[in-house]
C-alpha cells in the first residue's frame, strides 16, 4: 500500500477578521513548531484579505496557506475575481476548488473548476478539487455516479498526485453535525480512488480528504478509514484546540 502523508486543511469560509486570523494561525503555527515530528501536514485557507497578513505571521512555520478560490485567469477585467497569481504571492501553496457552496452559490460548474484548476497548477499551486453528493442525490442511491461526474468533468489533464487533492464532502454532512458513516466513507473512498484511474498520473498517491462535519470526536475514527488521508476541515477549523485536536487524531 502507497503510504500517503495526512493533509488537516482548514476552510475558514468567510468567518474571522484580521486579529482573529493572526491569533488563531499564530498559535496553531506555534503548536506546530513545538510538535517536532508530526504525522500530518497542515493547512489553513483564511478568507482572501487575510491571506498576506496570515502568510506573513506563518512564514517560518510549517503551517501551510491555501486560498479558498481563484479565477481561471492570470490578470485583466474580472472585478471581484482572484488570480492564483496572486495567491502565490501572498504565500499560498494551495487552493480549494469547487467546494460545495462555490457551486451552490456561485453556479460553478465542473468545466469551470477544471479551468480554474489548469490556471492555478501554471502557478505551481495544489489545487483541492472537492466533490460530492446532495442528500437527496444520495437517497436516489445516485451519489457514486454523481462524484465520478464531478471527478470527470473537474479534474484538468495534467493533473498528477503532486499538483491535486481530491476532497469528498457529502453536502448533507456540511455544516450539519451529520456525518457519513466509516462505511459509506469508505466505499465512497475506494469509488474516487478507482475512479483516479487513468484521470491522475500515480492515482495511489493522492491524498483523498474527507470533509463534513469533521471534528476532534470523530476524527480519529474517521481518519482511520482506508483511502482517507485527511480532512478539509470547516466550523472545526476556526478554533485552534479542535482543529490540533484533529490534526493530531492522525496516526
Ligand atoms: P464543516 O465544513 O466542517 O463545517 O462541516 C466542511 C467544509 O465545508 O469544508
Amino acid at each position: 500500500m502507497t503510504a500517503r502523508r495526512k493533509l488537516i486543511a482548514g476552510n475558514w469560509k468567510m468567518n474571522g477578521l484580521k486579529a482573529d486570523g493572526l491569533d488563531l494561525a499564530s498559535d496553531l503555527a506555534g503548536r506546530l513548531k513545538g510538535a517536532g515530528p508530526v504525522a500530518f501536514d497542515m493547512l489553513v485557507c483564511p478568507p482572501f484579505p487575510l491571506l498576506f497578513p496570515v502568510g506573513e505571521a506563518i512564514a517560518d512555520s510549517p503551517l501551510a496557506l491555501g486560498g479558498q478560490d481563484c479565477a481561471p485567469k492570470t490578470s485583466g477585467a474580472h472585478t471581484g475575481d482572484v488570480a492564483p497569481t496572486m495567491l502565490k504571492d501572498a504565500g499560498c501553496r494551495f487552493v480549494i476548488l469547487g467546494h460545495s457552496e462555490r457551486r451552490a452559490d456561485h453556479g460553478e460548474s465542473d468545466s469551470m473548476v477544471n479551468a480554474k484548476a489548469v490556471a492555478a497548477h501554471k502557478e505551481g499551486l495544489v489545487a483541492i478539487v472537492c466533490v460530492g453528493e446532495t442528500e437527496a442525490q444520495r437517497d436516489a442511491g445516485q451519489a457514486d455516479a454523481v462524484v465520478s461526474g464531478q471527478l470527470a468533468g473537474s479534474i484538468p489533464a495534467g493533473a498528477t498526485a503532486e499538483n491535486t487533492v481530491i476532497a469528498y464532502e457529502p453536502v448533507w454532512a456540511i455544516g450539519t453535525g451529520k456525518t457519513a458513516t466509516p462505511d459509506d466513507v469508505k466505499a465512497m473512498h475506494a469509488h474516487i480512488r478507482a475512479e483516479l484511474a487513468g484521470k491522475i498520473a500515480d492515482p495511489d498517491k493522492v491524498r483523498i480528504l474527507y470533509g463534513g462535519s469533521v471534528k476532534p470526536g470523530n476524527a480519529a475514527e474517521l481518519m482511520a478509514v482506508e483511502n482517507v488521508d485527511g480532512a478539509l476541515v470547516g466550523g472545526a477549523s476556526l478554533k485552534a484546540d479542535d482543529f490540533w485536536g484533529i490534526a493530531t487524531a492522525c496516526r
